[in-house]
């Protein structure tokens, strides 16, 4: 039995190098020339320099999955740039010119780029500048094709928000970032310490056929204290100021509604409607905050106020 196991093994692995060799045979000249002989692609020419869309970054070689979109920002560096790895995906080596540390994926050993450190981009401080032709990207379904709403709240510090509508049956999905100022793009750092505009502000997306609005809305009126005036909870400042942003006539006549059965119920509401803007999504170590913590927020709680 033991032998027959081995002899599947050998022939898997057989069938794997095989493959990657066929796969190196496939390979154009530029590909040839960055991902097996450690060339550099030209600046701001590659094809993922600039890509938006969520997915997996995988490994043009032997397509191991190297790095969430995530994870990506904007270095201006004119490549792709990561400031974190899916988990094992990444070696680390010297770079022949004695300076640089190169990374490859720890598969196949396929030249992916460098890894920098200490220059301060994201709360992470580290960018992996990668080529883009060494990369396929694994596009995530697009959730706008699902048929979900998306809708925008700022209550405060987000991870707190985000803990607990991500909680309510309906809702697929929520992301902590920034709405309402006038910085594109601005990192955390940005946003706590000058005024950039924005608020720390969660994107939820929802399906409508299982969650209304309303009741999300209803949610977060009872998730965080609307009547605090200078932020929330204990995190003061402008940033933690609460708010709705609504996209259409509909969102607004139903945040005005439960805001005047709140005001009936004797708050005085400070929560502000504001038109949506466009939402900056903060770095992946903002997002699911708590659960990657295994804590509850110290922000946020739920209060029965309809
Ligand atoms: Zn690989």
């Amino acid at each position: 039995m033991r032998y027959i196991f081995i002899f599947i093994l050998i022939i898997t692995t057989m069938n794997a190098l095989e493959s990657l060799e066929k796969k190196i045979e496939k390979l154009s000249d530029e590909e040839k020339r960055v991902i097996l002989h450690k060339g550099t692609e030209r600046p701001f020419v590659g094809k993922y320099t600039d890509e938006k869309s969520r997915g997996i970054y995988t490994c043009k070689l032997c397509d191991a999955p190297l790095f969430d979109s995530s994870s990506k920002f904007d270095s201006r560096s004119g490549w792709p740039s990561f400031d974190d790895e899916i988990k094992g995906a990444i070696k680390r080596i010297p770079d022949k010119d004695g300076r640089r540390v190169e990374i490859v994926c720890s598969h196949c050993g396929a030249h992916l780029g460098h890894v920098f450190e200490g220059e301060g981009f994201t709360s992470k401080n580290t960018r992996h500048c990668v080529n883009s032709i060494s990369l396929n990207l694994v596009k995530k379904p697009d959730t706008k094709n699902e048929n979900l709403s998306y809708a925008y709240f700022a209550g405060g510090c987000f991870w707190g928000v985000e803990y607990y509508l991500q909680k309510l049956s309906g809702v697929k999905e929520v992301t902590s970032g920034f709405m309402g100022g006038f910085v594109k793009n601005p990192s955390y750092y940005e946003v706590v310490r000058s005024n950039t505009g924005h608020l720390e502000s969660v994107e939820v997306v929802y399906d409508e056929s299982k969650i209304s609005y309303e009741e999300i809305a209803k949610a977060f009126f009872e998730i965080h204290d609307p009547t605090q005036t200078n932020g929330q909870g204990p995190d003061i400042g402008e940033q933690y100021l609460s708010a709705i942003f609504v996209q259409n006539d509909k969102e607004r006549e139903v945040a005005e509604d439960l805001i005047s059965k709140l005001e009936a119920n004797g708050y005085r509401v400070a929560t502000k409607i504001i038109k949506k803007s466009d939402f900056y999504p903060a770095d992946e170590s903002h997002q699911n905050y708590y659960d990657k913590k295994g804590s509850a927020p110290y922000c946020h709680g739920y209060v029965k106020r309809f």
